[in-house]
């Protein structure tokens, strides 16, 4: 399979069709990924249709098959947010490296007649803190709250920060030690457990939500003396106001706290890249974010 970036696009293919993509979820109205891409595209001088396609809970394969075989352009890649991104890993005919890490497949790529499967959450994420939010976690201690999907898709990028050390809490202890075993061979081995013990545990120097715990509005039963003064608290939830998990945060002390809508529109930004081979510009990237946050 070529490698989508070599596709050529740009004003030489004005006569041809738009280029489609969509994003494919259930619910998917509420996402914010046509607004982020038709800005990308804007941004970048790129010709394509985005659009949001609700997906049947029992029809995610079927949908997607629809949508390539649509007569309206040509059907180039898709995003697949919750609850597809397993079913995406399983539909994709190959894979990349870091959608088998993290089993799941957040970014579509068609062509050829096959479907690539990669994951960019995991470069989203690390991207808003290494460059948004410019901070550090080299040699630091990092928190992961949650072993679901999105925790599993964001570890290797947390692996590598460097971290002196990586602990994965989740109210099903079991699954944390199961996510913390399956990195067990790299440089750094995470430790799996419960919320319970994390009391015993010194202060982490980055602590990341990746629970759903905040779109509930719940807190979650963090013992005392997880935060620093300088800790980084980050809630992959976004959206109006202070999330529930931040708000612990604020209360515990940690005076740097975000949401996850930098890796929103990170995450975003990877799939165009991997889709159009440009990255929209820095500056594009936090316009739409300050843009996103204010609507
Ligand atoms: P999953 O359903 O795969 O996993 C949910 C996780 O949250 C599990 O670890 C589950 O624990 C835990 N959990 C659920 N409810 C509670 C609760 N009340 N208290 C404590 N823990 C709870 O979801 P995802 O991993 O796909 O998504 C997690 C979050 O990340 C969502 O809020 C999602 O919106 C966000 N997200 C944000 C992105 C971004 O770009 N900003 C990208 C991807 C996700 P258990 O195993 O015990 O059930």
């Amino acid at each position: 399979m070529k490698n989508p970036r070599q596709t050529g696009h740009g004003p030489r293919g004005a006569s041809r069709p738009l280029d489609r993509y969509a994003v494919f979820g259930n619910p998917v109205a509420h996402s914010r990924s046509p607004q982020i891409h038709a800005a990308f595209a804007r941004a970048t001088g790129e010709r394509l249709r985005y659009e949001p396609r609700l997906a049947p809970l029992d029809g995610f394969a079927e949908a997607v098959r629809q949508f390539i075989s649509g007569r309206e352009g040509c059907a180039k890649g898709a995003n697949v947010t919750a609850p597809f991104k397993e079913e995406a890993f399983r539909l994709a005919d190959e894979r990349t490296p870091r959608a088998l890490v993290a089993g799941a497949v957040n970014t579509l790529c068609f062509q050829d007649g096959r479907i690539l499967g990669d994951n960019t959450d995991g470069a989203g994420l690390a991207r808003d803190i290494t460059e948004n939010l410019a901070f550090s976690a080299a040699g630091g201690r990092i928190l992961l709250l949650g072993a679901g999907g999105a925790a599993r898709g964001v570890v290797e990028a947390l692996l590598a920060f460097s971290p002196a050390a990586l602990v994965i809490a989740n109210r099903g202890a079991d699954k944390a030690k199961a996510l913390a075993s399956a990195f067990a061979g790299e440089r750094l081995a995470p430790r799996g457990m419960g919320f319970a013990a994390l009391a015993g545990e010194p202060a982490f120097d980055l602590v990341i939500n990746a629970t759903s715990a905040s779109l509930a509005g719940e807190a979650l039963p963090l013992p005392d003396g997880i935060f620093a003064a300088e800790s980084l608290a980050y809630d992959l939830m976004y959206g109006k106001g202070e999330t529930p998990f931040l708000a612990q945060a604020r209360k515990g002390g940690a005076a740097r706290r975000a949401d996850g809508l930098g890796m929103l529109v990170e995450q975003a930004a990877e799939s165009f890249f991997v889709w159009r081979g440009k990255r929209p510009e820095a500056a594009t990237r936090r316009s739409l974010m300050r843009q996103l946050r204010d609507t």
